[in-house]
């Protein structure tokens, strides 16, 4: 019998976590509160608890200094956060928010298990992926698996590979925006294109929301101070427009009660009002939804759309579906909206699972094909992952180009240095480049590779829209033969089906080959042991 597996829908702004249930259908899981969806918001009353949750959200009205919401947005990064002396990064703040969902998923479901599938944004980069599985490391859990968000929801639209078929996901959640394409077939999933904007989400809205109201407060009350300026008023109407924003995606108004000084005044909202407020932000994602088509087009042409899928909470807007509808013509096939991912993540969970049993087992049955899928917590690939009985391969692309950052004679002959990409976006994974490189210096006995990946929407030379995924001190060769200025260097780069970075260089003249893996985490191991020491010591408060 296999371990059962937690999938976990790690959001912006709300998580989620399911498992199989005893009649082999994903389950989301209720939180104490009764809730499928969990704010991802911390929340530090001391060092040692934490509450995590609507608690918390709420809470952060007045806790601001001890409260952190949007974490998501920082993974991967260095941000630093001190509370109560301790300092967290992000991927230790994630962790918490894993934690608190494993301990009321084990608590409500009984299952005693550490294994987890994590779901991440088809945009998210080979760091913030990392990073992604490190939080899980730091909450004491067993990733089994980080697997992207379109291809959970895929999976728990219950995608059959006896059929072929192209599809396309649009996902727009609480901060981001995610639209990927992807060809299934008895093959298994291939995720042709991934595109998006982790800048544009429900928040957008909700902000729209917050200026049309407080205009019209200020308006209807005739005041002469500004509310906005006020934080309490501020954070109070943010919360609340929220709330009017989910009653407008149902009715085709709602009020929210604005209190100012002596000035009490109910707004009333329309849903067309809200609807030309955030036309703006509607049309950006239609447009990026037709840029991926187009790179679709060019990977294959002729390629039509056989379903749409809309995840996320706030494809629950009607303007999301008629915007969609009207550009593209299509008829869309809602999902779960908020709890497709999980689901999802729990499948493939059960899927990594059976793949674990049965390789165990030592079976090589014959309906299974050999796959290399994206990520099983740090397998080789070439294993087998069942789902349904099946074999499935699901292949991804690389969401953003990498590079090497090389040096060239720049103005007044100074050195100038520069990004040379190897491998570019939308790629697909596992690939091998390979890049022709010159020594710059004389007398060269070590060589320092200093691997960047993409930050901004496009490839840029410019060393600084780039960010290294080495760490600091980059990827040293040592033990070269003192070799002269402009001694050719062979620098290849592969990428496994994980994502997993490996650099090698050849010195041709004395076929000297050296090969190094890539350490792309932001977390050092000693600062990951540190933060799972702290994680271990904390406990949610009651
Ligand atoms: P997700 O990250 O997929 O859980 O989506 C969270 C976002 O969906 C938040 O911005 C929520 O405000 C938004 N959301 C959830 N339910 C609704 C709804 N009924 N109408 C509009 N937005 C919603």
């Amino acid at each position: 019998m296999s371990n059962p597996v937690f999938g976990i829908d790690l959001g912006t702004t709300y998580s989620a976590i399911a498992c199989i249930n005893d009649y082999g259908r994903p389950e989301v899981i209720r939180n104490p509160d009764g809730a499928e969806t969990t704010p991802s918001v911390v929340f530090f009353e001391s060092d040692s608890q934490y509450v995590v949750g609507k608690e918390a959200k709420n809470g952060a009205l007045v806790y601001r200094d001890q409260t952190v919401s949007l974490i998501k947005r920082h993974m991967g990064t260095p941000l630093e956060l001190e509370f109560f002396g301790t300092t967290f990064h992000p991927e230790t703040i994630s962790g918490v928010i894993l934690k608190d969902l494993v301990t009321y998923a084990r608590e409500a479901t009984g299952l005693d298990t550490s294994d987890v599938v994590i779901t991440v944004p088809a945009y998210f980069g080979l760091a913030e992926r990392e990073a992604t599985r490190q939080a899980g490391e730091i909450a004491g859990l067993n990733v089994v698996g980080i697997i992207t968000e379109p291809v959970a929801a895929a999976l728990s639209a219950g995608v059959r590979t006896d059929v072929d078929k192209s599809l396309l996901v649009y996902d727009l959640g609480g901060g981001t925006l995610d639209c990927t394409i992807m060809r299934i077939s008895a093959d298994g999933v291939e995720v042709l294109v991934t595109d998006g904007n982790r800048l544009l989400g429900g928040a957008d809205w909700d902000q729209a929301l917050f200026d049309l109201v407080a205009d019209k407060f200020r308006q209807q009350a005739l005041l002469t101070e500004d509310p906005v300026d006020d934080e309490d008023f501020a954070q109070r109407l943010l919360t609340e427009v929220e709330t009017c924003k989910m009653t407008l995606s149902r009715k085709e108004k709602a009020s929210i009660k604005c209190t100012f000084g002596t000035a009490v005044e109910l707004v009333e909202v329309t849903r067309a009002e809200f609807e030309a407020a955030t036309e703006h932000l509607v049309g950006q994602t239609v447009d990026i939804v037709a840029r991926a088509m187009a790179v679709a087009q060019q990977k294959v042409p002729g390629l039509g759309y056989d379903e749409v899928l809309l995840v996320g909470g706030s494809s629950r807007m009607p303007m999301i579906e008629a915007a969609l509808q009207e550009r593209f013509g299509w008829s869309l096939t809602k999902t779960e909206f908020d709890l497709a991912v999980a689901k999802g993540a729990a499948i493939y969970g059960q899927g990594a699972a059976a793949w674990i049993d049965s390789a165990v087992a030592g079976s090589t049955g014959t309906d299974v094909a050999t796959v290399a899928h994206p990520a099983l917590g740090g397998q080789a690939e070439g294993r087998q992952l069942l789902l349904g009985g099946k074999a499935v391969t699901i292949s991804n692309v690389l969401s953003r180009s990498i590079g090497v950052r090389f040096v060239r004679d720049g103005a007044g002959g100074r050195p100038e240095p520069f990004i040379g990409f190897l491998a570019h976006a939308q790629e697909s994974l596992p690939l091998e480049v390979e890049q022709a490189a010159e020594t710059y210096d004389h007398d060269v006995t070590e060589l320092t590779v200093h691997l960047y990946e993409q930050m901004g929407e496009a490839e840029s030379e410019v060393v600084t829209d780039n960010r290294e995924i080495t760490p600091d001190s980059g990827a040293t060769f040592y033990g070269l033969p003192r070799l002269p200025k402009g001694s050719p260097i062979h620098v290849s780069l592969a990428i496994d089906a994980e994502g997993l970075a490996t650099l090698s260089a050849v010195e041709p003249r004395s076929g000297q080959q050296l090969r190094i893996t890539a350490t792309l985490s932001v977390m050092q191991r000693e600062a990951l042991e540190a933060a799972t020491k702290i994680v271990a010591g904390m406990a949610r408060s009651d």
